[in-house]
């Protein structure tokens, strides 16, 4: 039987150096949208004809993209032993002590040793480090301009938006329509900072899940005639920080806490 070939396969022979030439922003986008029969492996200029051959027709379609983050997470731990974890530091607005860099998480403490270890009390998944370690190794330290804008208004954002809107707004719309105090405890305990109405909304609460991420939600609640709305709104300098794949997985990791919290305490 004639060898088929993962996600990861072909993550792996994709140059990495998000160039953009494919018209993706990211190697990693560019995998996946190949992966979902988007995209064409020939697309990248990098690729040879050797490999392109190798691959036509032999992609394992049964993995998704979720069961490999992990995998790329393991990559992204092996990547930080590379790195100057106190030169990152002052990019990413963190300290360094000890051998160790120390970020906060939606203002929990995380650190990070250079040998990718980890150390944290928050309940750690793929989703949620991915855009983590990817923010480690990638953040420019751009400053924040101070202008909110919705995710499609990213440079990137056009392309991912529709995931982001099933995976990201829909299910956090549901938490708010039906624990809607609830919603606001668990962003308060996460240090989220309630802010002045943005937009005339009932609910705008700002949270720093990565110390140069913020990210604004503003809710407004079902009136007369009219259904409840919901929205996330970031920085707009924050694909210089997080690229959009690592802030739609951090959106869709940060949404998913939530749910499980929500769920532990109803069921108590
Ligand atoms: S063309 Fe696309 S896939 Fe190839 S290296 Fe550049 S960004 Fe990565």
């Amino acid at each position: 039987m004639s060898k088929t070939y993962t996600f990861m396969d072909l993550f792996n022979v994709l140059p990495k150096t998000n160039c953009g030439r494919c018209n993706v922003l990211t190697c990693l986008a560019f995998s996946l949208l190949v992966f979902k029969g988007e995209k064409r492996l020939k697309e990248c200029p990098f690729i040879s004809q050797d490999i392109i051959e190798r691959f036509e027709g032999k992609i394992d379609t049964n993995k998704t993209f979720e069961q490999n983050l992990s995998k790329i997470v393991e990559q992204f731990k092996a990547k930080i032993c590379n790195i100057d974890l106190s030169m990152a530091a002052e990019k990413v607005g963190g300290d360094y002590e000890d051998g160790k860099l120390t970020i906060r998480v939606l203002g929990k403490p995380l650190s990070i040793d250079s040998q990718g270890r980890i150390f944290t009390d928050i309940h750690m998944h793929p989703w949620v480090l991915y855009p983590i370690l990817s923010y480690i190794l990638n953040c420019k330290g751009a400053p924040l301009s101070g202008i909110w804008v919705p995710f499609r208004e990213l440079k990137g954002g056009k392309k991912w938006n529709p995931l982001f809107e099933q995976r990201c707004l829909k299910p956090l719309k549901n938490l708010a329509d039906i624990h809607t105090d609830l919603l606001k405890d668990i962003i308060d305990i996460f240090s989220g900072q309630e802010i002045e109405s943005y937009h005339n909304s009932d609910i705008s609460l700002v949270m720093y899940p990565l110390p140069k991420i913020p990210i604004l939600l503003s809710y407004w609640k079902a009136e007369e005639g009219q259904q409840s709305h919901i929205n996330l709104f970031f920085d707009s300098n924050v694909e210089e920080n997080l690229n959009i794949e690592a802030l739609y997985a951090l959106c869709n990791g940060l949404v998913m806490m939530f749910e499980k919290i929500v769920q532990r305490i109803v069921l108590l």
